[in-house]
Order: structure tokens, then sequence, then C-alpha cells
């Protein structure tokens, strides 16, 4: 497993619990999306009505699901959660949808992975919170339609451009969550430091901040484990030299790059001699996935402004030649 992923483990999960914000106003950063859903929820609760239907959409990590649950919560409502994989016929979420209370945060976490013909259930319960089931077969069947209870669907997703039209033009609230500033971030691991009753220094929290990839789920977890080197190898306080320390040890650049975004960058900036290289083609390269690299690897990479993604391929940015002590090549 990777520390700088930004995807969890399931054992990761089940700790988060405790790690997450309850409030709109203990949610750190995502200023922008904070500012447009307090005003939908406050008028939501004024017109005592259901919030419209969310779509939270990018990078894993970033705080979707935290976000969704902040959303129940100020919205006093319940909150049930799911997944597009656990939903695998259309009689999952018929069960899932018929046991919401009037008013429940329903949220299903990579909602792109719904299959197309169970996409198609969701569109009246979202619309008109009403469910078209058929009974019986063949000839006998029939098709009987069940009230539903108002509720919110908040859909999460890593790649909004693969939702379907038609379920994406079903959310009324599209929020896009940015990477974190290292301000931001810097704030998650001082305050999760606090909840972990840990003592860091603020240069050393700073340094792990910059060093997350933008990401509060990279910042949590590089503080577990630099709070793990400094018990072993310190009193268990956390300075700028012991942060430092144990982050080399766990082979994180200053960037937050590591092994593995070191192998692609040089492969282009090598083999490659810069790009433009194809997807596929930097994949075999590396002996990694297309959709790895598309999803998990490159999104930081792009965000630095270290690759660039053109038609013909990708192709390597002066930052990234700066950072492995290149000369850029002239144009
Ligand atoms: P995934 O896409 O993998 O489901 P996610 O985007 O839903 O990820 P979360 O599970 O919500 O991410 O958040 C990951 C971790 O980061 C959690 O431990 C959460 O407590 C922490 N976190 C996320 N956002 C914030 C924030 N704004 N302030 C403080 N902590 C945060």
């Amino acid at each position: 497993t990777r520390v700088l992923s930004g995807g969890a483990g399931a054992e990761e999960r089940f700790e988060e619990q405790s790690l997450r914000p309850q409030t709109l106003n203990q949610y750190i950063g995502q200023d922008q999306v904070k500012q447009n859903l307090s005003i939908f929820i406050e008028a939501a609760l004024k017109r005592e009505e259901s919030l419209d239907h969310v779509l939270l959409y990018g990078p894993p990590g970033l705080g979707k699901t935290t976000m969704a649950a902040v959303i129940a919560n100020e919205m006093s409502a319940g909150f049930r959660t799911t997944s597009g994989p656990a939903i695998e016929r259309p009689g999952d979420l018929a069960a899932v949808l018929t046991a919401l209370a009037p008013g429940d945060v329903l949220f299903i976490d990579e909602i792109h992975r719904l299959p197309r013909s169970i996409e198609e259930v969701l569109y009246p319960a979202m619309e008109d919170f009403c469910l078209d089931i058929v009974i019986g077969k063949g000839p006998e069947a029939r098709s009987v339609r069940l009230d539903l209870p108002p509720f919110t669907l908040i859909g999460a997703t890593t790649r909004a451009g693969a939702l379907s039209a038609p379920l994406r033009d079903r959310f009324g609230v599209h929020s896009r969550l940015e990477y974190y500033t290292t301000d931001q971030l810097k704030e998650v691991v001082l305050r999760t430091a606090d909840i972990f009753g840990t003592a860091i220094d603020r240069d050393g929290a700073e340094e792990l901040a910059r060093r997350s990839r933008g990401t509060p789920r990279i910042a949590n977890r590089l503080l577990k484990r630099v709070r793990d080197y400094a018990e072993v190898r310190g009193e268990g306080h956390i300075t700028l030299q012991k942060a430092n320390e144990a982050l080399e040890l766990l082979q994180v650049d200053r960037l937050g790059l590591d092994h593995i975004d070191h192998k692609l960058l040089t492969t282009i900036l090598g083999r490659f001699k810069g790009g433009p290289v194809g997807l596929d083609t930097l994949a075999a390269s590396i002996g990694e996935e297309s959709t790895t690299i598309e999803d998990v690897y490159e999104p930081y990479l792009l965000q630095i402004g270290f690759l660039q993604r053109t038609p013909r391929g990708r192709i390597a940015l002066p930052g990234a030649y700066e950072h492995f002590h290149m000369e850029v090549p002239s144009p």
C-alpha cells in the first residue's frame, strides 16, 4: 500500500470516523463550497423541506464523505451510506430507498459505478420521490408505484465525467472539492494532533502539510507515521527535525512525491525526452494500469504543474525538469 494514496483502507475508514469534523464551521477549507451549501441548507431548513440533491466530486481523500455527513448533521437529518459497487441489482437500491425516513440524507459513494439499469430506478426516486417496481414476469408483469419519503441524495464521485448526463442533471447542486492549500492542511494536521493528544511544533505541522499532496487523508496518515517515529526515536514530540527524518524514511520528498511519481516523471523526462507520450505507452513502460495513472498519480502532478495532458499525450513541464535538476530544453 502506498503511503501517499488518496484512497482509504477499510481499517483506516473506521479510524477516520473519530477525526471527521461535524459542522460546516469545523470543516477546514473548501470555502466556496461551504458558503454555497450553508445558504442552500438554511433556505431548505426555513422552508422545512429536504435539501436538493447534491453531487460532490473531486479526487479521493479530499473530504466528500465528511462533507456529506456534515450536511446531514447541519440539516439534523439521518445519514445513510452506501456505494455504487455495493448496489448490484435494482432490488438492492429499492431496499435502501424504502428504508429511508423523511428528510434522511442518502450518501452514495462512487456513484459513477452504478449500473445504468439501476440508475433508471433512481430517476423517479430523485425527481418525484417514488419508486416504480415491476412485479411478476412475462404477460403477468405489472408496474407498481411506491411513494418514498422526501430525502436528499448526495452522490460522490472522483470522475464527474463518468456520470451519465441524465443522472448528473438530476442533482440540483454540483460542488467540486479542490486540493487544500498548505495552510489549510496545517490546520488539519494541528487539529488531528490535538485529537490524538500528540505534541507537534507548528513548523513540523507545516512540513507535513507541504508534503501531503493537498489531501487531508494523506496529511492524517503522514501524521500517524511521523508520530510513530517521534515516539520511537524521541519523546513523542514532533519537531521539524523529527518530521523531516520520518518523511525521509518514508521516501516522501519535499513536494510530497514518492518513488512511483519519480518513476513516472523520470520515464517521461528520460526515455520519452519530455513527451508527448501516450497514456498507454507510459503505463506499459512503468508497469501500471492506465486508469491508475489517470485517476491516482496524475491529478496531483497536473495540479502542481509538472505534467500537461495534450491530445498527443503527456508532456513534462519546466517544473518537473527543475525538480530533478535537469535542464529545460529550449522550444
Ligand atoms: P473518498 O473519496 O476516498 O471516499 P473522501 O473525499 O470521501 O474520500 P473523507 O473520507 O471524507 O474523504 O476524508 C478523509 C479524511 O480526511 C478523514 O479522516 C477526514 O476526517 C479528513 N478530512 C477531510 N476533509 C477534512 C476537513 N475539511 N477538515 C478536517 N479533516 C478533514
